[in-house]
């Protein structure tokens, strides 16, 4: 590949500086195949793992295309609409534009569920350049016609592939059929189911595929190893690596909410700093649990995959996999969120008897045979009790339209999959 400088774009001046402040100065390969095309007018679809840099592959082309064209923005209007699958992605994306914007005297919006509404409706009253949201609060606020995107020349799908599983799509097709047809639009997921590959279809036109790394492969820096131990012996096992030092900022993986509740109170309890992030805590407390792993007053992290998909904190030295995920797909995700930018990381799994299936699906996924930091490889796999679906969700009924405070005309919300609420000793 050749080498570049984001200096060959042609970026405007204010973006070039701000990308300067923040330290880029040479484009990941996804940049490097996208921006170019972006800029051109082009629609995209880029099909790349987490952290490899999409967020400024998409971001950059939108914010020059806007730089120098300052319009007056109807109100509840937009000109651009990002939808992620979750709050904090669409927080981290947004932090993107704003800070890559920053001398561009753009109006970013956030529109992402759990924290009130009304904020969210005033600042679309005064009209917006680049709204990022998540599709269920974008859809109920274009329910209520305030966030209109009939004028918006620019549409990104982002992490498309956990849109799908998160039940996203219907509300996706509908926010579709209010952009405008003559719009710049891009998409971008790790894998490319046939759901994906057709929705693509119909978003995108004649796009320019940009495709880096396959999701199987997981970085090499990563030294990954995996732990033989029965199910009760794996908190004790926590503690005991965590106690190394060498675990400077760590984030554990576990299935369940409650687990990650329970993880992070034992830890405690051993004197290890821990903080758990899921779907159960509100929008402040995540945000308060992300800032304390982040600021390393937390060195340890206990999350769920929907919590964490996405989340970039640098410097995370090990991912611990205290329950190994039953699609093996997650386990790239889970252990792309150490060895980020070029840094050296380490993966480790628990396995327990009932996880070997999971186990050797990853290790045929990668490509990879794990090494053993201890105990041995059960002869064959316990039989797993396993859920039909992923124990956090349940399908939630229709809210009756009339309920109290539905506006009229508003459509009645579909079934959506939505986290159960856990309850917390
Ligand atoms: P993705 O969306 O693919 O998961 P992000 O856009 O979140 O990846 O980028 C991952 C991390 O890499 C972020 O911290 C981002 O600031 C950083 N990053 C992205 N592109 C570059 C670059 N060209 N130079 C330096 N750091 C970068
Ligand atoms: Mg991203």
């Amino acid at each position: 590949m050749t080498e570049m400088n984001f200096d060959a774009f042609g970026l405007a001046t204010p973006i070039l500086a701000a990308l300067k402040h923040a330290g880029f100065v040479k484009p990941t390969p996804i940049q490097q195949g996208a921006i170019p095309h972006g800029l051109a007018g082009k629609d995209v679809l880029g099909l790349a793992q987490t952290g490899t840099g999409k967020t400024a592959a998409f971001a950059l082309p939108i914010l020059q295309a806007m730089a120098g064209h300052k319009l007056h923005n109807r109100r509840f209007s937009t000109r651009a609409l990002i939808l992620a699958p979750t709050r904090e992605l669409a927080v981290q994306i947004e932090q993107e534009f704003k800070k890559f914007g920053a001398g561009l005297g753009l109006r970013v919006v956030l529109i992402v569920g759990g924290v009130g509404r009304s904020g969210q409706v005033a600042r679309m009253s005064r009209g917006a350049d680049i709204v990022v949201g998540c599709p269920g609060r974008v859809l109920d606020l274009m329910n209520t016609k305030e966030l209109i995107i009939d004028q918006c020349q620019f549409f990104v799908l982002d992490e498309a592939d956990r849109m799908l599983d998160l039940g996203f799509f219907p509300d996706i097709r509908k926010i579709v059929t209010h952009l405008p047809t003559r719009r710049q639009s891009a998409l971008f997921s790790a894998t490319m189911p046939a759901e994906i590959a057709k929705l693509a279809e119909g978003l995108l036109h004649d796009p320019v595929r940009v495709t880096v790394a396959a999701v199987a492969s997981t970085p090499a820096r990563i030294a990954q190893s995996v732990h033989f131990v029965e199910g009760a012996q794996k908190r004790e096992l926590l503690v005991q690596l965590l106690r190394d030092p060498a675990f400077t900022r760590a984030i554990v993986f576990t299935r369940t909410k409650r687990g990650a509740d329970r993880v992070a109170l034992q830890l405690n309890g051993a004197k290890i700093s821990a903080t758990s992030l899921h779907g159960n805590l509100s929008q402040n407390a995540r945000q308060r649990a992300l800032d304390a792993f982040k600021s390393g007053e937390a060195r340890v992290l206990v999350a769920t995959d929907i919590a964490a998909r996405g989340i970039d904190v640098s410097g995370v030295s090990h991912v611990v996999n205290f329950e190994l995920p039953n699609e093996p797909e997650s386990y790239v995700h889970r252990i792309g969120r150490t060895a980020r930018n070029g840094a050296e990381g380490v993966a480790v799994a628990f396995c327990d008897a009932t996880e070997l299936p999971y186990l050797n699906q990853i290790e045929k996924l990668t490509g990879i045979k794990m090494q053993v930091a201890s105990g041995t490889r059960p002869a064959q796999a316990m039989p797993v009790k396993k859920p039909q679906r992923h124990p956090d969700m349940v399908v939630r009924k229709a809210k009756p339209a009339t309920a109290p405070g539905a506006k009229l005309g508003a459509k009645p919300r579909r079934p959506q999959y939505q986290e159960k609420r856990a309850k917390v000793a």
